[in-house]
């Protein structure tokens, strides 16, 4: 069955291979045993119940205290051709009827549902009527009481579990982090040690970096100077302070909105609803915002002041990065907010007391380590990191340069700015000093300018990075109106000759690329073509935004990255990128190829067909599904095929169910050959199949009188349709 499971994850999602311990935890849950899996955020959740879910004939209803999530994460199904629907207290009345009646007629693979709803007796008389084949429980994390957002509700979800799906797989989910409340989940549901499945809590492709604040608002623009278009949340202590951060950045010229719980509502929901579709970059907000936050391109989480505790900044910092692409994390630690904290700690008594400083004095040897960062923040959750450095963090890449002599540098920056009239902004000056042959240069006459490409030595981000420290030095101002960058007086003094100049260069930003997106290590995050990403990204944007849902639910980053290295032009090889599955290349296939076709025309640019081809091929193995098809209309029997591949009949029969879902006729003649029922009794199934509905196996079951098993009935099921089709 897992061998199904893959080809869902193939076919619907467009994903090569299994996450660790998703494989596992679906075989789990495909078996109808339990599972509690508890995986960082982004580790991949959601697919360990929508496989079973697609594979399953029965619904799999999944509770979630996040009701504002609900409508995205169905609408994302949908993108995928997945049939799903959720009940929740925002929907109207017309809504929630249409969506119990797709129920009731066994049209839907999911029901996410609201905690609340789910215990109203109406929805528990509904679920009773449709055959639930797996109970999933969100955000277990909300069963704790030591949790953080403990819900009571949750509590007796347990007590719904053993009343109404007793033989329904139960799979419970959290990102949660601590021993204490995993247990607890655990034990409340009643599920063995080795029904859990904990991953690692190590998020590889998160950057940590700690800097001591010294001018906070200056050390934000410094960071958001060298990731302009990319999607970041700045978490403050206060609202205040959230207030004031928002107001400099929007003078600065940033795409940013506020959030905290001191706004309306209504202003909450639009600027988090225009963080998710993309109209604006940046969030500065208090902890309140996050919760239920599923953007998967958050390219950094900054904290502009220190966070509560450890797990306060795990699951801040856990936001970024979902997609697996390198995102930054950087916090501002100071003494003064430890004081801070130590008042809020003396004005507690007791046990709590204690705890808060045990907290504190966890999160402050994360903060002053010297050693690998991930060391003692995996360490708090119980985890050791058994490598010595990560190279993903500020203390294994050691930020701390030595004071260095920039004069050279300085001299030919700012004589480059002296010799382009002061007209232009650190990028465009960066881009000179590196002999850049684009066309705006040939537009300003730029390419003689005698300090046109003597700058090669560096990296276009150690420039920006040294424009900064010109600014911070006082040597440079930047117009406010225009943008572009004027000499102030002392920079006469370095040109002279007069005046050296000095400071550190930040060599954990070195490696963040500015306007593109910051990489991971593999080819295809270096070397992808950005202007057709950035292209491709407007194509997505102006989709999303016709059909009123968030960009990534149409494809994320990481599929257009794919599109913009591999250029692929047909449809097969189309489907071999990552995250294409095949609805949604039908969706929106051609629409990409043709940019992507365009973009390699002008630039002379080809396929990379061979690499295509060969994951074609790959893929075009495991299409069992088809090769049992047609082998059975060959003339082969089931049992044979069940003994050829080395699977129980259900299998087959699945797999042919899904080969006639496809579009192909079954032989239907062969099929009836699998059951063991008398005629008679055959013809009882059928008949009953058309009193109640065929796709639907419950109410026939119960029709019967129970006395026909599930297995006999998928055999008369696949007939019966096999029999509709040709009919
Ligand atoms: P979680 O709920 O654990 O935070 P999600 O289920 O939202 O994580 O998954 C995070 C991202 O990883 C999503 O964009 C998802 O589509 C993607 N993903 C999940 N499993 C795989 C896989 N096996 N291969 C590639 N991408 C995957
Ligand atoms: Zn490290």
């Amino acid at each position: 069955m897992i061998d199904q499971a893959e080809k869902v994850l193939n076919n619907v999602f467009g994903y090569d291979s299994f996450r660790p311990l998703q494989q596992e935890a679906i075989q789990q849950v495909l078996n109808k045993e339990d599972a509690l899996v508890i995986m960082p955020t982004g580790g991949g959740k959601s697919i360990i119940y929508q496989i079973p879910a697609i594979i399953f004939d029965g619904l799999t209803v999944v509770v979630s205290p996040l009701i504002s999530l609900m409508k995205d994460q169905v609408e994302q199904l949908h993108q995928f051709d997945v049939p799903a629907v959720f009940l929740n207290s925002s929907l109207t009345p017309e809504e929630y009827e249409q969506n119990i009646s797709i129920l009731k007629q066994g049209k839907a693979d999911m029901l996410y549902l609201a905690p609340e709803t789910l215990l109203m007796p109406k929805t528990r008389d509904l679920l009773s009527e449709l055959n639930v084949e797996c109970f999933t429980i969100d955000e277990a994390h909300c069963i704790s009481e030591w949790g953080h957002d403990f819900r009571p509700e949750y509590r007796q979800m347990a007590d719904v579990r053993r009343e109404d799906f007793p033989d329904a797989a139960c799979l419970a989910l959290t990102a949660t982090a601590t021993p204490r409340v995993r247990e607890d989940i655990r034990i409340t549901l009643g599920m063995k040690d080795s029904e859990t499945f904990l991953a690692s809590f190590n998020r590889k492709n998160l950057f940590l970096k700690v800097a001591d604040k010294d001018d906070p608002t200056e050390q934000v623009l410094d960071f958001l100077y060298t990731r302009k278009k990319q999607s970041g949340i700045i978490y403050c202590f206060s609202r205040r302070q959230v207030d004031e951060l928002y107001v400099d950045l929007v003078k600065e010229g940033h795409s940013v909105k506020p959030y905290h719980a001191g706004l309306s509502e209504k202003v909450r929901t639009r600027n988090q609803e225009a963080f998710i579709r993309d109209d604006v970059n940046i969030i500065v907000a208090t902890i309140a915002f996050g919760m239920g936050i599923n953007k998967p391109d958050v390219r950094f989480v900054m904290h502009y002041d220190m966070p509560k505790n450890i797990e306060s900044y795990y699951q801040q910092i856990g936001r970024a990065g979902r997609d697996g692409l390198r995102a930054d994390c950087l916090l501002l630690f100071s003494y003064s907010d430890t004081q801070k904290i130590r008042y809020f700690i003396n004005q507690k008594e007791g046990d709590e007391k204690k705890i808060a400083e045990q907290h504190l004095n966890a999160l402050l040897k994360f903060l002053e380590a010297d050693e690998c960062r991930r060391k003692p923040l995996l360490n708090y959750f119980g985890e050791e990191y058994e490598k010595e450095t990560c190279d993903m963090c500020d203390n294994c890449i050691s930020a701390d340069a030595e004071v260095e002599d920039f004069t050279v540098h300085a001299q030919k920056f700012l004589s480059c700015i002296a010799r382009t009239d002061q007209k232009f902004g650190a990028n465009y000056v960066a881009d000179l000093l590196r002999g850049s042959k684009s066309q705006k240069v040939k537009d300003n006459d730029h390419l003689d300018l005698p300090t046109h490409g003597i700058g090669m030595e560096w990296s276009k981000n150690q420039w920006i990075q040294l424009s900064r420290l010109l600014i911070r030095q006082d040597y440079l101002s930047k117009d406010p109106q225009y943008g572009s960058l004027v000499l102030e007086k002392p920079a006469k003094m370095v040109l002279d000759g007069k005046e050296n100049v000095f400071g550190t260069l930040d060599r954990t930003e070195a490696t963040v690329d500015s306007e593109a997106l910051s990489r991971t290590n593999s080819e295809v995050e270096n070397k992808y073509e950005e202007k057709l990403f950035e292209t491709l990204r407007e194509k997505r944007k102006e989709l999303a935004d016709q059909k009123g849902i968030p960009p990534y639910a149409i494809f994320p980053d990481t599929t257009l990255m794919e599109m913009a290295f591999y250029f692929p032009q047909d449809k097969e090889h189309m489907l071999q990128i990552y995250g294409v599955g095949k609805a949604k290349e039908k969706r929106y296939g051609k629409i990409f190829r043709k940019i992507i076709r365009n973009y390699c025309d002008e630039n002379d640019l080809e396929e990379k067909e061979k690499y295509l081809k060969q994951r074609a091929e790959e893929s075009a193995k495991k299409e069992k599904h088809v090769r049992m098809g047609e082998a059975f209309n060959d003339g082969q029997s089931i049992e044979h095929l069940a003994e050829e591949y080395g699977v129980k009949d259900v299998t087959v029969l699945r797999e042919l169910k899904k080969y006639m879902e496809e579009d192909h006729d079954l032989r239907v003649e062969g099929i009836t050959e699998a059951s063991s029922l008398s005629p008679r009794k055959q013809e009882e199934v059928i008949e009953a199949m058309e009193e109640r509905n065929p796709n639907l196996l419950k109410p026939v079951y119960d029709y019967l009188n129970k006395e026909v098993g599930y297995d006999e009935l998928r055999v008369m099921q696949l007939y019966y349709l096999a029999r509709e089709r040709v009919k």
